[in-house]
């Protein structure tokens, strides 16, 4: 089945993550998330076949040719990740933060280039390319466009799952020299770095686009919520008491102005 192994390693009680739900609609999206867990990695993944096909890049996606970037095929994901931004609480798989730092479309192309350029594929060449381990395609997202090739590795390097492939962009007109990923730290949908997402509890509350999310709000987010609403109370129960509503007013437009801009 294609989500038991994302199933079986998460406690959906308590993640804020998606379902395992394989989708009926076919999608052609893609998403680059950055995720701050145990160690600093960005998920490369391609919509296809009902799920996110995924692979785990340690130093993220580049749009040099020259980078070829390690990848290592994890677990398929079930769609509605494609916008999951939050923090997966300690003790869960994949603890730490997760902001989404790319989307758009893709498409796949065809395995063999014609004078150096590839046209356009179909599905079918797709998955067999993907069951082939060299999967060419096509992304136009906000940050990642042009050509690309995931490749499997032959060689298995000692102590290797066989999971091991490279990432790479191909010559075209959307290629940057020296990419330097670390230029680009905050999410596409929120404006917002790691940062700042993992000191907000309000993105704990993340719900995916399927309704009916909320009612799956695990029992430690309640709790955490309660405390910080709690905490906030007594903060602004003291500030009344400390200051003139005025500057109190002025502090807490300040506090919109600033998160609007980054919204
Ligand atoms: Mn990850």
């Amino acid at each position: 089945m294609a989500l038991e192994e994302y199933k079986r390693k998460r406690r959906f009680e308590e993640t804020p993550e998606p379902p395992p739900k394989v989708a009926k609609k076919a999608g052609n999206r893609f998403v680059v998330q950055k995720h701050d867990a145990t160690r600093l990695h960005y998920d490369f993944r391609l919509e296809m076949e009902g799920v996110l096909k995924s692979w785990a890049v340690p130093k993220g996606p580049s749009l040099d040719p020259a980078d070829k970037r390690l990848a290592m095929h994890v677990e398929d994901h079930p769609v509605s990740y494609f916008d999951f931004e939050g923090n997966i609480p300690e003790n869960n798989y994949g603890a730490g933060t997760v902001i989404v730092w790319d989307v758009g479309t893709w498409q796949p192309l065809s395995p063999v280039a014609v004078d150096g350029k590839y046209k356009p594929g179909t599905e079918a060449e797709a998955a067999a390319m993907l069951a082939k381990g060299d999967l060419k395609f096509r992304l136009n997202g906000k940050r990642l466009k042009g050509d690309f090739a995931l490749v499997k590795m032959k060689g298995r390097r000692p102590g290797s799952k066989g999971n091991e492939w490279l990432l790479i962009k191909k010559h075209d007109d959307q290629v940057v020299e020296g990419y330097d990923i670390e230029e680009f730290d905050d999410s596409v949908l929120s404006g917002r770095n790691l940062e700042e997402v993992a000191g907000d509890s309000g993105s704990r509350e993340w719900k995916s686009r399927p309704t009916g999310r909320g009612t799956l709000k695990a029992a430690w987010l309640a709790d955490a919520d309660a405390r910080i609403d709690k905490e906030k109370a007594g903060a602004n129960e003291q500030k009344k008491n400390a200051s003139p509503p005025k500057a109190q007013r002025t502090k807490t437009q300040r506090t919109l102005r600033s998160k609007k801009k980054i919204a």
